[in-house]
């Protein structure tokens, strides 16, 4: 993630589906420092199964992932700086890209703002969430699923660039929508296309 510009020092936190729980990566440790070992094994109740570390402090909300999506096994979430500028502006990207459709359809909402680690956070995620793959939190940051922990940074990775894409846009105009039929057709093309 910090490769990929999408995560600078701590911020940010990456879990995937094990077993009835979930592996999370740990609080307060730096990419470049982490190491395999160092991943928590919790129940979606967050307790620790496994692992020395504390759990990220954002384990609520991959646990209400897990639990309100049985299609995903892999949580990516970052403060990537275009997704987290548009997310302050609480805004989130609509259909003017039709890449926007790989998030699983015409929009990729920004779920309002909560206290991070919270209930709420989760929930607000999980609803902003509802038939998409990715979102922006409100004055935060982003969330991107997938069915591999891959997958899932994958779609960061996209996300990032469409809302750098959008953010540049805007600073001339707001830019021209896709209909809701040529966003159906891009996302017909993608359920053919892999
Ligand atoms: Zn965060």
């Amino acid at each position: 993630m910090s490769a990929l510009g999408l995560s600078r020092g701590t911020s940010g936190n990456v879990s995937a589906r094990a077993g009835d729980g979930m592996l999370v990566t740990p609080s307060a440790l730096s990419y470049e420092a982490m190491e395999p070992r160092d991943a928590v094994h919790l129940d979606l109740d967050g307790r620790t199964l496994e692992g020395d570390r504390k759990p990220t402090t954002e384990w609520p909300m991959h646990a209400a992932l897990y639990n309100a999506r049985p299609d995903i096994d892999a949580v990516v979430h970052t403060h990537a700086p275009f997704c987290t500028t548009l997310a302050t502006l609480r805004r989130g990207i609509p259909a003017f890209h039709y890449m926007v459709a790989m998030a699983g359809g015409d929009s990729i909402r920004c779920a309002p703002y909560a206290t991070f680690g919270t209930p709420e956070l989760a929930l607000a995620a999980v609803q902003a969430l509802q038939d998409r793959r990715a979102c922006l939190l409100a004055n935060h940051g982003m969330v991107a699923l997938g069915p591999s922990p891959q997958a899932a940074l994958d779609l960061a990775v996209e996300v990032e660039t469409l809302a750098e894409i959008y953010w540049r846009a805007i600073q001339v105009e707001e830019p021209a929508r896709l209909t809701a039929e040529e966003m159906a057709a891009a996302m017909e093309r993608f359920r053919t296309y892999r």
